[in-house]
């Protein structure tokens, strides 16, 4: 199996470290992630600037490259130039913190893996839901390696990426997998006001995730019951109900 790694904490990222050993065994394994951290930098892509490359060695690793972009820049740029075979599967991760509900839109983890679906290629996010310091990645990178070793089982269909989040415990305590939906997630005190040396406000952005009412099937009451994550996602983001809609009840003229 030839597998493209990416992420979006960057090439010294433990979860990208992680990853990288869960899935050497499986295969060719190459890697393309940001020189610099790109958390919450979504789908963005660099045009108007230069994307500086640079080679990196990691142990096992075929082919290891330092982007100087975001997360899609790197899957872009590792497809569509630097690696001269196709690739089986792009694999995101492991991201330091969760990607659930509408954070799948903010994620340059997710957007990797998106990115990897729009060249082509099937793709699966990997995030631990704990933005603790010395976080475990390890029960993570064990579900990562088991569910691509049978990732075809998974039909991952063109146009579709799998978004997988797996809560912070030991592989053992996890009470295991549930195929979710995407839930609600939103953030309270956004933004925090603080003051320059000259006494000009600036803002910082943080926020707590608020507690939401939930669906029993979405993703964040899975992982907040113990289980594993596992929401398939889809690119095209038309609204075939509403566009069927339009079609019969209102038809537009110019
Ligand atoms: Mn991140």
């Amino acid at each position: 199996m030839k597998i493209l790694i990416a992420n979006d904490d960057g090439i010294r990222a433990p979860g990208l470290r992680a990853l990288i050993e869960a899935l050497k065994p499986l295969g060719t394994v190459y890697v393309a992630a940001p020189a610099r951290e790109q958390s919450g930098t979504g789908h963005s892509i660099t045009v108007r600037d230069p994307i500086r490359v640079r080679e990196y060695f990691i142990e096992g690793v075929k082919h290891a490259w330092v982007i100087g972009g975001t997360p899609a820049d790197c899957v872009k740029i590792a497809l569509g130039r630097l690696i001269p075979e196709k690739m089986d599967l792009v694999v995101s991760g492991i991201n330091h913190g969760s990607n659930l509900g509408s954070d799948v839109l903010y994620s340059g983890t997710v957007s990797a893996a998106a990115e990897g679906v729009i060249m082509g290629c099937p793709a699966i996010a990997f995030s631990l839901d704990s933005y603790d310091h010395n976080a475990d990645m390890s029960a993570c990178a064990r579900f990562a390696r088991r569910l691509i070793e049978d990732y075809r089982a998974l039909d991952i269909v063109p146009g579709e990426l799998i978004n997988v989040n797996v809560p912070p415990m030991p592989y053992e305590q996890l009470k295991g997998v549930r195929f979710t939906k995407l839930g609600r997630r939103s953030y309270g005190n956004l933004f925090e006001e603080r003051r320059d040396p000259r006494g000009t406000p600036y803002y910082w952005m943080g926020g707590a995730v608020e507690d939401e009412a939930q669906d029993d099937d979405s993703d964040v009451a899975a992982v907040k019951a113990g289980y594993i994550s596992v929401t398939p996602l889809n690119l095209d983001l038309t609204d075939y109900r509403t566009l069927e809609l339009y079609r019969q009840q209102r038809p537009l003229e110019i």
